[in-house]
């Protein structure tokens, strides 16, 4: 896994930061902890490379823990996703659910890749 050199510009005051993350290739998508050098703001960002040409990053910033989200949300989203099915059914055919053992998002590459990542929940794990 290459490291990969990252500029970050934080979210609160906009300084940039240099990032040495050892970013996965998709679909592992990893949480980083961001803390901007300048204002101490703490971030949370998911990251993940385009399993095609593998250069490109994608990130989803998250004021949020968001894999502490997901699990905490996750009993609930389970009934809600059941519900929303139900009621897609007559719009839409086929309506992939996220299981629990992960938590799943579709990204487009700048190359035009359309690849999956997720993240899978630790109680699937351990
Ligand atoms: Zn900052
Ligand atoms: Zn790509």
């Amino acid at each position: 896994m290459a490291e990969k050199k990252l500029r970050y510009h934080c979210t609160a005051c906009g300084t940039p930061n240099d990032l040495d993350l050892e970013i996965p290739i998709a679909p592992e998508l990893k949480q980083f902890e961001i803390n901007c050098s300048n204002c101490q703001d703490l971030t949370h960002v998911l990251m993940t490379r385009c399993p095609k040409c593998q250069n490109s990053t994608q990130y989803l910033h998250s004021d949020l823990d968001f894999t502490q989200e997901i699990l905490t949300l996750s009993g609930t989203y389970v009934d809600l996703i059941k519900g929303i099915k139900s009621s897609l059914s007559e719009y839409v055919k086929e309506f992939k659910v996220p299981v629990p053992k992960r938590w799943t998002v579709q990204l487009t590459c700048s190359c035009g890749e359309e690849y999956p990542a997720y993240i899978p929940l630790p109680s699937a794990e351990d």
